[in-house]
């Protein structure tokens, strides 16, 4: 079926013995060699990966704006303490 992924301790050849969908787009596999060493495989499709790089960005963004409006309201409050006294 074209599946070559090769054993990661012994470089055998693997069968899949059981896949199972995680959820949105992603299946898990887990393998057995002919050495029998057991691991698990986990697919992504690729533009769902690269949503998650991209939402992981605007995160960091997002949490870069929060930063900078609260030091922005923290200097407004000083201004506003300023101010009433
Ligand atoms: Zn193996």
């Amino acid at each position: 079926m074209g599946d070559a992924l090769v054993c990661p301790v012994c470089m055998g050849n693997t069968k899949v013995i059981d896949s199972r969908s995680t959820g949105d787009h992603s299946i898990r596999r887990r393998r057995k060699c002919v050495n029998g060493h057991r691991f698990t495989t986990f697919e992504v499709l690729s533009n769902e990966a690269d949503q998650l790089d991209m939402l992981e960005k605007a995160e960091k963004e997002l949490l870069a704006v929060a930063d900078r409006l609260e030091k922005l309201s923290n200097h407004i409050r000083a201004a506003m303490k300023g101010k009433e006294q």
